[in-house]
């Protein structure tokens, strides 16, 4: 990476910077709101092959306004405390964009999971999750994790059953953490989420002609070429619901080992069994150009670009030679703060990391009520629902045969009508709302404000102005 680029935090910090300079807020409050108010760092060691392993770990949080405090953990060789830190001051502000009522965290563990058994896995988790429960730093009502990169609902399944060993009277333990398999507690679209979220705002985008127009672009999302960065659980939900549903020509991915380019759309189901079957390389793939320098992908000509993978891929080296004029950032700080600066001023549109990647965190959201609900979203009302439709249907057939109308309900409409809503509904129809809803309370700024030019400036102000209004409250 280029001398001059600064690292992930302060290139967060440098965003932030650029909002509150236009906002009014006292230097006092900026600077409580801008500061990451605690790091915990970890180091344990786990007996593995015979031999005691010690293994790095961080939980860092970065502004308690309102708790718990909500964050993943990842599972990487490159975490670092300045990661962590630039993650949980992200998570601030991407929970008060979204509405949910946390404040913001994050967690890293120094490993390369590929390199463990899965038992030894569990034994390294279940002993980060031991030092961060003793010291509340997982716990329903103080700090919640969840998954990120590297981990998953199998972590937190191990995590949760830790807490509970060793809160055994704790009725909402299973609120200690998200992300978890439905059977330890989880919810129904969870593991998709993130993926959808990154859908749903693209969806909202272009219902806006005038932003459509802003990224030189017209018309919908049917059509448009995309390529993807990081075929992982963000990117590989995103790419196959945007090409499925929403007919986007996915014609390029990058992955570990190289990308992969197709004029004609990739069919990204064909692409993640091929790897799969192939230790996770994308090489050979068949009706596809494999192009060894993945990265330069990036570059390519295309309607957007969806970096996915993780943090600084776009950066002082190459953000001049990006072409595509949307970019939506469904990885955690894809841009760096100089490649922003670059690619604003060459006119491109960024749909912001803390509102494009949102969607993990707002079914965490769900997950957690659900946890401390103790009950399925849907079971009381889904029936209920059913019965009023069924009625409406039945009075209208009725009507129908009495004044010999020769009405008949199309079958498939009245299937779908009767239907209540299940959880997976729920959930989608929860997640659905919290971005558009999300997305227009950054476009009032964007648009209404002349000292506001991007998308990215505007989703800071909207977060800084709520979580400041939460400090204000509380007399600070
Ligand atoms: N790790 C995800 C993120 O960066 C999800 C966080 C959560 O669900 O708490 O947003």
């Amino acid at each position: 990476m280029n001398v001059n680029e600064p690292s992930f935090r302060d290139s967060v910090d440098m965003m932030f910077d650029r909002a509150v300079a236009v906002m009014n807020l006292s230097p006092g409050l900026k600077q409580k709101i801008k500061v990451c108010n605690s790091t915990y760092t970890v180091r344990f060691g786990v007996r593995l092959r015979g031999e005691i392993h010690t293994f790095t770990g961080y939980r860092s949080v970065h502004s308690e306004h309102m708790e718990p405090v909500k964050g993943g953990i990842r599972y990487a060789m490159g975490v670092n405390q300045d990661e962590v830190e630039a993650l949980a001051a992200l998570m601030t502000y991407k929970c008060a964009l979204v509405e949910a009522p946390f404040g913001g965290s994050k967690g890293g563990l120094c490993i390369d999971p590929r390199q463990y058994e899965e038992h030894e896995l569990e034994q390294i988790t279940r002993r980060f999750a031991y030092e961060l429960i003793k010291r509340d730093l997982i716990n329903p009502a103080q700090n919640v994790p969840a998954p990120d990169m590297g981990t998953g609902e199998r972590e937190m399944a191990w995590i949760v059953d830790q807490y509970a060993r060793m809160n055994t009277t704790d009725i909402n333990a299973r609120a200690c953490v998200t992300g978890k398999p439905l059977n330890s507690g989880g919810i129904q679209g969870r593991v998709e989420a993130t993926g959808r979220g990154v859908q749903f705002a693209l969806r909202e985008f272009f219902r806006h002609p005038e932003d459509v127009a802003a990224a030189h672009l017209s018309g919908g999302l049917a059509g448009k070429r995309a390529v993807v960065q990081g075929l992982g659980n963000v990117g590989s939900h995103a790419a196959r619901f945007l090409s499925t549903e929403d007919d986007v020509k996915v014609v390029g991915i990058i992955e570990r080992d190289g990308g992969l380019w197709s004029d004609v759309g990739l069919d990204i189901q064909a692409v993640l069994d091929w790897m799969k079957a192939h230790g996770g390389s994308v090489k050979g793939f068949p009706g596809a150009t494999y192009v060894e320098n993945g990265a330069s992908l990036l570059e390519a000509d295309c309607d957007f670009v969806v970096p996915a993978a993780m943090e600084g891929v776009i950066n002082l080296s190459n953000a001049d030679r990006i072409r595509a004029p949307l970019i939506i950032e469904a990885a955690n700080g894809p841009i760096t703060a100089g490649a922003d600066a670059i690619l604003r001023k060459k006119g491109t549109i960024i749909i912001p990391d803390m509102y494009a990647n949102a969607g993990g965190v707002t079914v965490s959201y769900f997950e957690w009520v659900k946890n401390l609900s103790h009950i399925r979203f849907g079971r009381m009302q889904r029936r209920a629902e059913e019965a009023r439709n069924r009625l409406l249907v039945e009075e209208l057939e009725t009507l129908s045969a009495d004044q010999g109308l020769g009405w008949s309900l199309n079958s498939e409409f009245k299937n779908r009508y009767l239907r209540g809503s299940d959880e997976l509904e729920l959930v989608r129809s929860g997640l659905d709302d919290t971005m558009r809803i999300a997305y227009q309370s950054m476009r009032e700024v964007w648009h209404g404000r002349n000292d506001v030019d991007d998308l990215r400036m505007a989703a800071y102000i909207v977060a800084i102005d709520r979580v400041a209004a939460s400090y204000r409250a509380k007399g600070l």
